[in-house]
This record gives C-alpha cells, sequence and structure tokens, in this order.
C-alpha cells in the first residue's frame, strides 16, 4: 500500500461504494474493516483482545480490525460480514462552504473551515480563548485544542478539564458538540451566569478533532467514508484504533498487542503529562450512553456511587434539553454503564486517565448513527450542551484545597488517600507549583489522610454534601512519620518512609524469617526470606498494599503506601 492508491482512490471516488462488499476488498482500501458476527457474551473478552469491540447487541458483536487484527480473527473461525448499512452509499453528508455556514450548525467542516474556525475562536475573543497544538499527526493534520479561561494566558489556581471529540474518526458528532460548545462559551461569557462561573473558575482544553487522520483519511475535503482508526504510516501495521491503543492498569503497556504507541495516543500523553487534568470526557458514537470507568476492570470504582450520580445526572439533562425521554435509551433505559459491565476493552483512554493520571474522564455515546445526518446536527448538538455544563461544573465542587509546608508556606505534592475507600489509584495527588488538589467524593462521612515524603502525615474526618465546594487547605510538618499499625500480635513494627517512593525501611528489634506483599485485591506480588533492614519496592506501581511479616512464627500484618 502506498501514497499513491490513497491519492487515486481519493480522486477517482469522492464517494466510495462498496459494490463488492467483500472483506478483503475493504480493507485494502481502507485499511480497517467494520464487521459483525454472531457470538455469546462470556467470549466477549477473549474477543475484545483480538479486534476492537464497537457494540454488542442481541448477541450480535460489531467490532473494526485493521489486517492483522482481522488475520486474527479469522483464525477463530467464526463467521462474519462486513455491516453493510455502514458502507453502502447513503446521501452524501454536507459540507461547510465557508466559515458561515458553520454556525447553522447543520453542516460539517472540512478540515481548512475546522482550522478556521478554531483560529476564529482565539482571534475573535482573545481575552479567553488562546489555540494551542497536542501534536500533528502523520499526514499533517493537528491536534488543535482550544483553552478557554478567565487570564487564558495564566496558568491560575484552577480545575483543570479536557474534553476531546471524534477519536474514532468517523463517529462524527464529538466534533460538532465540542465547536458549537466552545462557541457558546465564548459567546455568552459575561451574560450567562453558568457559561460564566464555568470560565472564570476552571481551565478548559477542547479538542474537537482528536483523530484527523481518520475522518479526513480520503481528503481533508470531506468527512464522508471517513474512518474509525488513524495510521502513522504507509504499512498495515499502522492503523491504530486510538481508543484500544493506551497502557493499560491490567493488560500493560502495549494492551492492542501492536509494538508501539500512535503519534495521537503518544502525543496526548505527553499533552497530559504537562498539564494536570481533574476531571475529562472522550466523545464518540454508534451507541447512547454514559461509559464510566473502569473499562478493562471487573471491579467497580471506588467513587462508583459518584459516577452514577453524575452519570444519571448527564443522561437526565440530555433528555430533558431534547424533550425526548428515548434518547440514550438504545443499550441500557438508564442510559449509563460501568464500562466492564457493557463489554470489556483494554487500551482505552478513559481507564488510562483514571488510573494512570488519577482524573475523573468518561466516556459519552451521544448518537446511535456514527455519520449522523445533517437535518439531525443542530438537535444532537443542542441536546448535549446543558448536560456537558452539568458535568463539567462538578469539576469546581467536592473536597479541595491546597497542601503546604507549615513552616514555609511552600506547596507540596500530597498524596491524598481516602481511608477505607480509595483502591485501585482512586486516590488523587496535589500538583505543583501550587499544591492545590481536587477529590471529587460522593455526599458521606470520610476520613482523608495527606501524606508527602519527610513529612508526618495529618488525616482529617470530613462530612461532604452532593454538589458542594468543601474547601481544606492542610499544612504538613517536616519528620519521620513511622507510621505504626499493630493487628493481631501486640508486637509494634514501624515502616519508613511510608509512603515509600524505592527502599521500604523495617524498623524494631525483630528478626523477620519471611515477608510477604499483596496488592489490594490480595494478589501476591513479592515474597522475601531473612529480611534484613528493608526492602526495594521501586517496582510496585503507585498504591496501598499489604504487608505480613514474619516473626518467630507469628505474622505481623501491616500495610503501606507506594508513591
Ligand atoms: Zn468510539
Amino acid at each position: 500500500m502506498n501514497k499513491l492508491f490513497f491519492v487515486i482512490v481519493a480522486l477517482l471516488f469522492p464517494l466510495l461504494v462498496f459494490s463488492q462488499m467483500d472483506a478483503k476488498s475493504i480493507l485494502m482500501q481502507r485499511g480497517e474493516l467494520y464487521f459483525r458476527f454472531q457470538i455469546a457474551p462470556e467470549r466477549l473478552n477473549e474477543i475484545s483482545r483480538i479486534v476492537s469491540i464497537d457494540g454488542y447487541r442481541n448477541g450480535t458483536c460489531y467490532a473494526y480490525a485493521n489486517v492483522q487484527e482481522f488475520a486474527e480473527f479469522r483464525k477463530l473461525g467464526i463467521d462474519c460480514e462486513p455491516v453493510r448499512e455502514y458502507y453502502e452509499a447513503k446521501d452524501e453528508l454536507q459540507m461547510a462552504e465557508s466559515l458561515n455556514d458553520m454556525f447553522s450548525w447543520n453542516v460539517y467542516p472540512t478540515y481548512s473551515i475546522y482550522c478556521e474556525m478554531m483560529q476564529y475562536f482565539a482571534t475573535t475573543y482573545p481575552e479567553i480563548c488562546k489555540l494551542d497544538t497536542i501534536g500533528t499527526s502523520y499526514s499533517g493534520y493537528k491536534l488543535l485544542v482550544v483553552k478557554i479561561s478567565d487570564n487564558v494566558n495564566a496558568d491560575e489556581a484552577e480545575p483543570e478539564f479536557f474534553l476531546g471529540g471524534q477519536m474514532h474518526g468517523d463517529e462524527l458528532i464529538g466534533g460538532m458538540v465540542c465547536l458549537r460548545l466552545i462557541d457558546k462559551f465564548l459567546r455568552d461569557y459575561g451574560t450567562d451566569q453558568e457559561v460564566t462561573y464555568l470560565v472564570n473558575n476552571m481551565e478548559i482544553f477542547i479538542n474537537p478533532l482528536s483523530n484527523p487522520e481518520g475522518t479526513y483519511f480520503f481528503t481533508p475535503d470531506s468527512v464522508n467514508n471517513s474512518i474509525r482508526y488513524t495510521r502513522d504510516g504507509e504499512e498495515w501495521e499502522n492503523f491504530y484504533d486510538i481508543n484500544r491503543n493506551f497502557p493499560d492498569a491490567n493488560a500493560g503497556e502495549h494492551p492492542d498487542g501492536s509494538e508501539s504507541y500512535s503519534i495521537e495516543t503518544e502525543a496526548f500523553m505527553q499533552y497530559a503529562d504537562n498539564h494536570h487534568f481533574v476531571m475529562s470526557a472522550n466523545l464518540h458514537s454508534g451507541a447512547e450512553l454514559v461509559n464510566y470507568p473502569f473499562d478493562t476492570e471487573q471491579a467497580l470504582p471506588a467513587d462508583d456511587a459518584w459516577w452514577q450520580m453524575v452519570s444519571s445526572e448527564y443522561v437526565a439533562l440530555a433528555r430533558q434539553a431534547c424533550n425526548d425521554p428515548s434518547y440514550m435509551t438504545g443499550d441500557f433505559p438508564n442510559g449509563y454503564t460501568n464500562g466492564y459491565a457493557w463489554y470489556t476493552i483494554t487500551g482505552s483512554r478513559q481507564d488510562y486517565m483514571n488510573y494512570f493520571k488519577h482524573c475523573r474522564e468518561v466516556t459519552l455515546e451521544l448518537s446511535m448513527e456514527k455519520r449522523l445526518a445533517n437535518d439531525l446536527l443542530p438537535s444532537y448538538t443542542s441536546r448535549n450542551i446543558p448536560p456537558m455544563m452539568a458535568y463539567m461544573n462538578r469539576a469546581t465542587k467536592g473536597l479541595r484545597g491546597f497542601v503546604t509546608d507549615s513552616l514555609t508556606g511552600e506547596p507540596l505534592r500530597a498524596m491524598v488517600f481516602v481511608n477505607g475507600h480509595d483502591y485501585f489509584n482512586s486516590h488523587v495527588y496535589s500538583f505543583l507549583p501550587t499544591g492545590e488538589y481536587y477529590r471529587y467524593l460522593k455526599a458521606g462521612h470520610y476520613n482523608v489522610s495527606f501524606y508527602v515524603d519527610g513529612y508526618i502525615h495529618k488525616t482529617f474526618a470530613v462530612d461532604i454534601a452532593d454538589g458542594e465546594a468543601l474547601p481544606l487547605d492542610v499544612q504538613l510538618v517536616q519528620g519521620y512519620d513511622p507510621e505504626t499499625i499493630i493487628d493481631n500480635n501486640d508486637e509494634a513494627i514501624s515502616l519508613y518512609p511510608n509512603p515509600v517512593v524505592d527502599n521500604l525501611f523495617i524498623g524494631g528489634d525483630k528478626h523477620f524469617s519471611s515477608l510477604e506483599i499483596y496488592d489490594i485485591s490480595g494478589k501476591l506480588l513479592l515474597s522475601k526470606r531473612n529480611v534484613v533492614g528493608f526492602v526495594d519496592v521501586s517496582m510496585l506501581p503507585h498504591g496501598q498494599y499489604l504487608l505480613n511479616l514474619v516473626s518467630d512464627g507469628n505474622i505481623i500484618k501491616t500495610k503501606f503506601m507506594k508513591m
């Protein structure tokens, strides 16, 4: 396959019609195939590791695959067929012919009109809007972001929110919702109370097109024939589903079996590292529902009750906005689900953000039709504005404050751990340079501890209500913190530092004949005989661990935290 091939195809067939609807010819023209097959629900886990599952309804699984993934799938000997209605010629989607056309919200932007519109936002509203770039795709498309905030050129102590659309290049509603939301924020700032509140109290980053490479696969002038995957080279293995390509808490560095991250994945991870996103959303279509974490993990998230609250709020406000109680009922009557409970996937950005970046990210599926007809665009974009603003507003709530050194006032990076509640990396960190932290919690009573290496930890009892922003500033005192936990034994042992970065010292005059470290689910991770002084735990991911020490036939059970 070479570039020339794509150029020829683009010139000859502005709208491809797949008269020969066979898997091979589709794969040869598009680098990916959308297909379906019958499968028992128990086999979805196995299938999900081979291809990119997109939906599962009444025993039929819908999935995408690139050439290698499809070859792997064929080895299973399962009968499948291309999703005909997806490939069959339909009415061609109408594209905007000028920037002005965009503001009727019923046409899709060409790539150049999209860039012009993003530039227009920044130029027209320079006080509150700034243009930024995550990176550049293989063919040179820009991954544009607008930042919206008061004092937009400053990095203020405000919660940072990230919204991304069209990571799957053929799921076209996401980018339109983003563009319409940006327009509303900029236009209504100073007149609309809620808009003004969010712009003044948050830093909002919006990336309408997360995968322009897929959206404008055949030509920058049309979204007709957009594809789901991106590509970062000319070979078959260069096609990636970005939303299966992120490091995964359970499946490791490369859960999709590829050897590298796509350009978009790599650039996004870098961008996330350079910011402190505390909440985010990833917009998709092909279903109508709110999909909350985790996709990879069977256990419900520690904050399941909070997720159910924000998910049901999204659904209720969306239905209200379009005055249609059947919106978001296609797969679940209540309109939302835990990701794993729907069908498990690995390598999603949602899981990456929640597990590795301690950010609350949700996946929103906004329309059953991936390539939504022009006449439905105004209604489907406008109905998602009020719920999106309500979701964003949640970022300004919860337990929040600053962690500093009690003596010098210097801001600190602390682990904020909710005792008896946090697991699977649901804890958060305060971040520098300000020491600010945000911990979103469902109404209730919690004991929250603040840990910094070299400081004595502090624990606070907090009562928080739903929709409340509860300020709690914390000053920590420098010193050793030999957190002493006694379990089934009268013996006291001390562990320090705790939380630990690399070497965990085990204090006391006892000789320990052996040691075992378990993760919070009870899985044995490390076992050692004849423990002298310390144990190297640098290889463990951050989180809470259980430690069993054996001395004179007695087991002392304790816990420690790995930073
Ligand atoms: Zn998607």
